[in-house]
């Protein structure tokens, strides 16, 4: 059986855009060559209903849906829980926001009450201000979106402490909270904590296998029993009813069991990479900020053009603002592809 997913002379690229890129492992493959599958849409496949049960175990909720995207099971999350015109509050540089084209007023049709972070940590005191009681005039506050680890701040961890905060003051207030945890392993085992202890917190969460976790497609959305059966008809009403999907199900499946400790390597990888890029002329990495699998590096150069002199190099990249690149760790970068990324960053600050 043919198990390299690479295109040919595309292996060696150090490929650090995201750790969205990762190719299936072979167990993956054996996996879905062996998946018993059904029809999810009728509710018989029966490699999806055991990924649905074993996400919801391991995240200490009820039940379980499996999504095509992360975006996808966000977005669901916010049709179920909202109605058109209610309010959510959300960090201002959420990917609900930054990265979903718009969808939660397209879709959803909630407002979206934009708040501050430190590193994507919302100031509780500052999230309960803002918190509306619906009137004549004024939406009323349904949901609080909680993203973590947070995408643009770096994929930096919200700390237990904001989690429960957040948590209590929704409860105090009759909201929800929504945890866009499509890293949510990262920061569990960057914290050394079960991500049932940061689920716990919210009433829907919301991950992807098919990031570090090494999966080609999908994310589950988590919740109760009667969320999830409703999140099953905004499902299909978005066109994500899908049917063998059992040989997806089987990658995931391997994700939760097999692909989730290895998370440390890419995080300590991180660090090598940060502190030795931070150390180069013309470049500079807050180091504060790297706290499980990405980099964010400044430049004194334009970021676009350090990004496409790194690309004739063989190393991959994505510039995040005008002087900012981020780099991305995962199950297809090892240590030896690390130390050709500093080589080339080496290269590219002493042509600069
Ligand atoms: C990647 C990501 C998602 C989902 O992305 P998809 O590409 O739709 O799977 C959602 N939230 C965050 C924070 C992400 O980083």
């Amino acid at each position: 059986m043919k198990t390299d997913p690479f295109t040919p002379g595309l292996r060696d690229v150090v490929d650090l855009r995201s750790d969205t890129v990762t190719r299936p492992t072979p167990e993956m493959y054996e996996a879905m060559l062996a998946a018993p599958v059904g029809d999810d849409v009728l509710g018989d496949d029966p490699t999806v209903l055991e990924l649905e049960k074993l996400a919801a175990r391991m995240l200490g909720k009820e039940a379980a849906l499996f999504a095509p995207s992360g975006t996808m099971a966000n977005q669901v999350a916010l049709a179920t829980h909202c109605a058109p015109g209610d309010a959510i509050l959300i960090e201002e540089e959420a990917h609900i926001l930054y990265y979903e084209v718009g969808a939660s007023g397209v879709i959803a049709g909630v407002v979206s009450w934009t708040l501050p972070s430190q590193r994507g940590a919302m100031d509780p005191e500052n999230v309960e201000r803002h918190i509306l009681k619906r009137n004549l005039h004024t939406p009323g506050t349904k949901l609080i979106c909680i993203e973590n680890t947070h995408n643009r701040a770096g994929g930096t961890i919200i700390p237990q402490a904001s989690m429960v905060a957040y948590r209590e003051i929704a409860q105090r207030h009759g909201v929800l909270v929504h945890l866009d945890g499509a890293r949510i392993f990262n920061a569990a085992v960057a914290q050394g904590i079960s991500v049932e202890q940061i689920a716990r917190n919210a009433d829907s969460v919301s991950f992807c296998l098919s990031k570090g976790l090494g999966s080609p497609v999908g994310s589950m959305l988590c919740g109760s029993a009667e969320f999830i059966d409703r999140a099953r008809i905004w499902r299909k009403r978005f066109g994500g009813g899908m049917r063998q999907s059992g040989i997806l199900a089987a990658c995931g499946i391997v994700s939760l069991t097999k692909m989730v400790d290895r998370l440390a390597d890419d995080h300590a990888r991180a660090k090598r990479l940060g502190e030795s890029l931070g150390k180069l002329q013309g470049l500079s990495v807050a180091m504060e900020t790297v706290q499980t699998n990405m980099v964010l590096v400044d430049t004194e150069q334009a970021a676009e053009g350090v990004v496409s002199a790194l690309g004739k190099l063989g190393v991959w990249c994505l510039p995040v603002g005008a002087r900012q690149i981020r780099l991305v760790l995962h199950a297809d970068v090892d240590d030896a592809k690390v130390d050709r990324a500093i080589k080339a960053f080496q290269a590219v600050s002493r042509s600069a």
